[in-house]
């Protein structure tokens, strides 16, 4: 009798139980697992080799050359790497929160404190990997935003109030957290999906990779690969935390990229009414066509209504 080899054998030969569906991507799906040996919870991204090309292959082991530099809390955590015929397994520390998109839809949208608590986290990341590492993520978007629960422990003085997301329309920043958690899920932010991810420091020395000197100007200015592009992206996410809906958006992938390269957008009424000048001075800040005045990830940080925010939290949080 010949029992059947069971799809991804690997994993349970290398002690890796594994679950339901918890997300997809164009190239991948990511299972519930437990790590059999340590009890421990993770998530398995299974990338599928007979979809991908040659260079393709590529970005999955630079993707995992990246993660497995990065260590920061507001970034999942790399766990292993494994390999068949037919699959690689990226195993991560599970994010049992899911995307911080589906908590999006299920408050329609964020208080200005529990924008700002989200955003502040995302900004971490990314001035971690900035400042830091030196990788540009490039593919920052809210299904790549992971909540952890866990380690949320409403504290007697941070966020104070819990209110219903319908109290919260009504009312200001009064100076205390006003957060929004109708029937949302708070946690750890952790940005994910370094699929995109690009190296563009040596991380010692902090100079760029190889020699700029004989450099072609049209290479030197490609911006596709700029840090601002996650500042961007940074807007983007900010902008949707407040409101509930993406400031670029149309059917027409033509249209679309119209708009977004005018940087055709509006803080629609009557959804930005009751929202501060504060927060969407900032918005303005990131969301800003031209790179050199967008905001980088230090002066996010010096932003009068991120600073403000920071400044009231406990100094131990
Ligand atoms: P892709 O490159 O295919 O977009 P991602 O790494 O973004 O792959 O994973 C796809 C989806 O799987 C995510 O949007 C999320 O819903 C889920 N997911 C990924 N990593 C985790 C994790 N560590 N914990 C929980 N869910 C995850
Ligand atoms: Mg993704």
């Amino acid at each position: 009798l010949k029992i059947k080899p069971d799809k991804y054998q690997t994993l349970l030969e290398h002690y890796y139980q594994y679950y339901e569906k918890l997300g997809e991507g164009a190239f991948s799906e990511v299972l519930r697992g437990k790590n059999v040996q340590s009890g421990e919870d993770v998530a398995i991204k299974i990338i599928s080799k007979k979809k991908l090309d040659t260079s393709q292959q590529q970005s999955v082991f630079k993707e995992v050359t990246i993660l497995r530099r990065l260590d920061h809390k507001n970034i999942v955590s790399f766990d292993n790497f494994l390999e068949d015929d037919n699959y690689y397994y990226i195993i991560q520390d599970l994010c049992d929160g899911g995307e911080i998109f589906n908590q999006i839809v299920n408050l329609t949208y964020f208080s200005e404190d529990l924008s700002r608590h989200v955003i502040c986290q995302v900004a971490e990341s990314i001035r971690y990997l900035h400042n830091e590492v030196g990788v540009v993520h490039r593919d920052l978007k809210p299904e790549n935003l992971l909540f952890d629960p866990i380690d949320f422990t409403p504290s007697k003085d941070f966020p104070s109030k819990l209110r219903k997301s319908d109290d919260i329309k009504s009312k200001k920043d009064e100076g205390e957290f006003n957060y929004g958690v109708g029937g949302g899920c708070i946690g750890t932010v952790k940005l994910a999906d370094f699929g995109l991810s690009k190296q563009i420091w040596e991380s010692k020395t902090k100079t760029p990779c190889g020699t700029v000197g004989y450099t072609a100007p049209e290479i030197v200015k490609d911006e596709r690969y700029s840090k601002k592009v996650d500042m961007w992206a940074l807007g983007c996410v900010l902008y949707t935390l407040l409101c509930g809906f993406p400031p670029f958006y149309d059917e027409k992938i033509d249209e679309l990229t119209e708009k977004i390269s005018k940087g055709q957008y509006e803080f629609l009424r009557p959804w930005w009414d009751e929202i501060s000048a504060g927060a969407k001075n900032c918005v303005l800040n990131l969301l800003c066509v031209n790179s050199h005045q967008r905001y980088d990830i230090n002066q996010f940080f010096e932003d009068p209504w991120i600073k403000s925010f920071l400044d009231k939290l406990p100094q131990d949080a």
